[in-house]
């Protein structure tokens, strides 16, 4: 077989497209290797969400030249969003390339490859299909993917919103979901072959079954048909927009047991102008008033956002109602970055007012601020029990092993390796809290519905 090297930057939907060309490239001949050298095609899954990101890419780009000059029979290609907002121009950027393909390709990813070949020169796939519905169609016989504990999954893709500082819109397109059937049939494999968590995946989940089905089912319901599928212990989403957020979701919340406790809702700003100028179409009054309503239904839910700072125009006062949105909301964690233009945004053309010095300090403060935050709510973990899904072992000293407690703080935490596997759902009692980890020591352990408390010998199930 050849040999497909991968690598991804960017968002869990980066990494499930990812995994899905994996297995389209195996079905076509291909087997991933880890080794750069040893490849035969290097694609590179790309994200231009931010300008760092980009930046990241493009000097990974420099690295690889030396590997095509060395084997010109090497493809190399750039997939996702860089790719799909650059198309030719990437191509004037890293003339070594030989693929050039955007997010709604990726199922076409073997044909491509064939056409490189055929052709003996670059191709470039950037166009959107606006027929087809959203369907990622089942591949028979082996495969390579052998699903972790925690398995994402795909149930919509594109956005309708608009946010003026987002390049999602461009690069991925218009929402289309999937069809409910589909979903799931894929959770159902998953779950058959380990994996014991399910995240269900979309630039803006809520928005399900708003466009592209045919017969439509609203984002609460899929939740309920999902975690009814025997084997799926935990269930969890992301992400979500506070505009599609329904009360539905959160009576779904309250009677869904495995649907976890935890919610990453963005909210980008605490300040109406700032969020108007957005085109975010909520209020913070709107935000404030969905989180009041969730605690009340669920309270120990734990809740994360995005945030970002420096936003043109933004004044020292309206970053400072940022500030106390995220007080008011106490959440455990954020992706906080500062504001940087992005090609083909409607804010690429507001004048970037904020001096960057200005911006670098209120990320600082805001990034203090949220470890504050963290360190503060993780010490209510501290002498209690959490109960941790294990992702695996950990080679750091003095742990054993990783994973994620319901409200997604990581729980590093020692136990016996002879008694613990990944998949476990392990009882632990957390004993400090570590940055943004909880770390302790395991008691016991639940296989197959039954506790075994660690130090006791396991009995054989069958
Ligand atoms: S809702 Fe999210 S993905 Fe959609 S445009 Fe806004 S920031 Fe981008």
């Amino acid at each position: 077989m050849k040999q497909v090297y991968l690598d991804t930057f960017g968002c869990q939907m980066n990494v499930a497209d990812t995994d899905r060309m994996e297995l389209l490239l195996f079905h076509s001949g291909y087997i991933r290797t880890g080794e750069m050298r040893d490849a035969d095609l290097i694609l590179i899954n790309t994200c231009s969400i931010r300008e760092k990101a980009e930046q990241k890419i493009y000097s990974l780009a420099g690295s690889l030249k030396p590997l095509k000059v060395a084997n010109p029979g090497l493809i190399l290609g750039f997939t996702g969003c860089l790719a799909q907002q650059e198309g030719e121009r990437l191509l004037e950027k890293i003339p070594f390339v030989d693929l050039v393909l955007g997010p709604d390709g990726i199922e076409h990813i073997a044909q491509v490859v064939d056409e490189v070949k055929e052709k003996n020169g670059p191709v470039i796939r950037t166009q959107f299909d606006k027929e087809k519905n959203y369907s990622i169609p089942e591949l028979s016989g082996e495969t390579p993917l052998h699903p972790g504990p925690s398995a994402f999954v795909n149930i919509i893709k594109g956005c309708d919103k608009f946010c003026t500082f987002c390049v999602v819109p461009a690069t991925r397109g218009r929402e289309k979901s999937r069809k409910a059937e589909e979903i799931e049939q894929e959770v159902r494999l998953l779950v058959s072959r380990g994996a014991r968590e399910i995240i269900l995946l979309g630039q803006n989940v809520n928005a399900y079954g708003k466009r592209g089905m045919r017969q439509v089912v609203p984002f609460h319901e899929l939740l309920y048909r999902v975690a009814a599928i025997p084997g799926v212990e935990r269930l969890r989403f992301t992400t979500s927009h506070p505009k599609d957020f329904t009360r539905e979701c959160i009576a779904a919340y309250k009677n869904i047991d495995n649907l976890v406790n935890h919610l990453h809702l963005p909210v980008q700003s605490g300040n109406n102008r700032i969020l108007e100028e957005m085109r975010r179409t909520h209020t913070v009054e709107e935000y404030i008033s969905l989180i009041d309503e969730l605690k009340s239904a669920v309270p120990d839910v734990a809740l994360s956002t995005d945030i970002i700072v420096g936003y043109p125009s933004e004044s020292h006062s309206e970053f400072e109602d940022t500030l106390a949105l995220m007080e008011r909301v106490q959440f455990s964690s954020s992706y906080m970055f500062s504001y940087s233009p992005r090609p083909g945004t409607p804010a690429q053309d507001f004048l970037d007012s904020v001096p960057q010095s200005v911006k670098s300090k209120r990320l600082q403060r805001t990034i203090e601020l949220q470890n504050r935050m963290s360190r503060e709510l993780g010490q209510k973990f501290v002498r209690q029990e959490v109960d941790v899904l294990v992702e695996g072992g950990s080679s750091r000293p003095g742990i054993d092993f990783r994973g994620r407690n319901p409200q997604y703080w990581s729980v590093n935490f020692t136990g016996d390796r002879k008694q613990i596997c990944p998949g476990d759902t392990v009882k632990v009692v957390v004993e400090e809290v570590s940055g943004h980890a909880l770390r302790g020591r395991a008691i016991s352990v639940n296989r197959n519905g039954k506790r075994l408390t660690l130090g006791e010998a396991p009995t054989a199930t069958g």
